[in-house]
């Protein structure tokens, strides 16, 4: 008779893990709030985005910070005030979420991808360096699954070859590098509130800087090129209009008030299920780093090791995974692989449409999305520690009885 639940055994747990978003009635009295004052608009003087952007830049530590619609356009937005240009080259790892990649062609600027470090998963500062051409004007940092990336080496490397150094810090709200959080450590950094994130409001975003000068130009190019100062009418710059809504700004001041509880949370139990997985020699945890004094686990990433187990492919160990309870992912395709790096659908581009991305090879994300990495969302963080203790059951009853997926 077969033990694993993939073969027709009895699963570890049917129990689910906690849902997401949380919330109560203040999220509902923060929307009534907003319908009541007959105030819908954000880019009024006080309104509940202001308030959002002080508290969201306290909590960030950073000097500024401008809301706006949503990541992707916090990144173009970000990139645009730096001053990145058509034509000019932006190094982007290729194991990130596409806008990060995207956001550059944005602006009309090409990505170049360099590969990442497999036990941080985030862009390796060597692959950087040697990405560098005298096209080169901006380095983005993905801060992947809320790790940040090695800023010490990044911002060096930036400062050596006169580099802007954005953050993608779309995944790391709270978290902190030597006990700075991250977002404003580089030139700019762009945030996402979209319904996954650890701070969500369904849709959202932030641009976070601690140079006025950039801050003036975001604030400029997401409210149609105007000035704080200047008169309605009066256009400076070619900007658009990517304001967020005070609805927006309503639910994430709610959500700003439990950040903390839940972020400790994810933190603990983090720390608890990477002990777990230390004892299980078929799977590892990523390594501690002193250096990153906070993680934000927006996702948990472990590596699996297929010829630790009979060469059992990821596929397989994930479904095996997945049957017995744990809603286990497989994570990114690297991003040079996905259609919209093709030719074809570059075409539109006047300098991507020249490169061929077929041609990109990073080894290590490749292995790593491959073979490696295995996926826990941020809200399987917010159990009980008893919950990551069944997921570290799950690995070893299908540790132990691997054979029968061999069948
Ligand atoms: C979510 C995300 C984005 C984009 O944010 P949206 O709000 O969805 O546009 C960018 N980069 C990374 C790494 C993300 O996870």
């Amino acid at each position: 008779m077969a033990t694993l639940a993939v073969a027709g055994g009895t699963p570890v747990r049917t129990k689910p893990f906690p849902k997401w978003p949380i919330f109560d009635e203040r999220e509902v009295q923060a929307l009534r709030e907003v319908v009541e004052s007959g105030r819908w608009w954000g880019r009024t003087p006080g309104s509940k985005v202001e308030q959002f952007e002080q508290a969201f830049a306290r909590y960030q530590h950073a000097k500024h910070c401008i809301a706006c619609t949503n990541g992707t356009t916090a990144l173009y937005l970000a990139l645009r005030a730096v001053g990145v240009k058509p034509g000019e080259e932006v190094i982007v790892p290729p194991y990130t979420f596409i806008a990060s990649a995207t956001s550059v062609l944005d602006v009309g600027a090409v990505p170049v991808f360099a590969d990442i470090d497999p036990t941080t998963m985030t862009i390796d500062p060597q692959a950087a360096e040697a990405a560098i051409t005298p096209r080169t004007t901006a380095i983005m940092a993905v801060h992947i699954a809320g790790r940040p990336a090695d800023m010490d080496a990044l911002k060096a490397l930036a400062q050596k070859h006169g580099l802007a150094l954005i953050e993608d810090a779309a995944q790391a709200h709270g978290a902190s590098w030597r006990g700075r959080r991250v977002g404003a450590i580089g030139d700019a950094g762009g945030f996402s509130f979209q319904a996954s994130k650890n701070i969500n409001a369904g849709e959202g975003g932030a641009v976070l800087t601690d140079d006025d000068e950039i801050a003036e130009k975001v604030w400029s190019l997401h409210n149609c090129g105007r000035s704080r100062t200047g008169e309605w009418y009066a256009h400076f710059l070619v900007g658009g209009n990517h304001r967020m809504t005070e609805w927006q700004a309503a639910i994430l001041l709610v959500q700003l008030q439990r950040a903390d509880e839940l972020h400790a949370k994810r933190q603990r139990n983090a720390a608890y299920l990477n002990s777990l997985l230390r004892e299980l020699e078929i799977v590892e945890p990523l390594p501690d780093d002193e250096r990153v004094t906070e993680h934000a686990y927006h996702l948990f990433i472990f590596r699996y090791f297929p010829e630790r187990m009979g060469n059992v492919p990821k596929a397989k160990f994930l479904e095996a995974l997945r049957a017995e309870g744990i809603p286990a992912s497989p994570g990114y395709k690297p991003l040079y692989r996905e259609p919209a790096f093709s030719k074809e659908a570059l075409d539109w581009h006047p300098y991507a449409r020249h490169c061929d991305y077929r041609k990109v090879r990073c080894p290590v994300t490749e292995r790593v999305c491959d073979h490696e990495a295995i996926w826990l969302t941020q809200n399987i963080l917010l159990g009980e520690p008893e919950d990551m203790e069944d997921i570290a059951r799950a690995i070893r009853k299908v540790r132990d009885h691997y054979r029968e997926l061999l069948a």
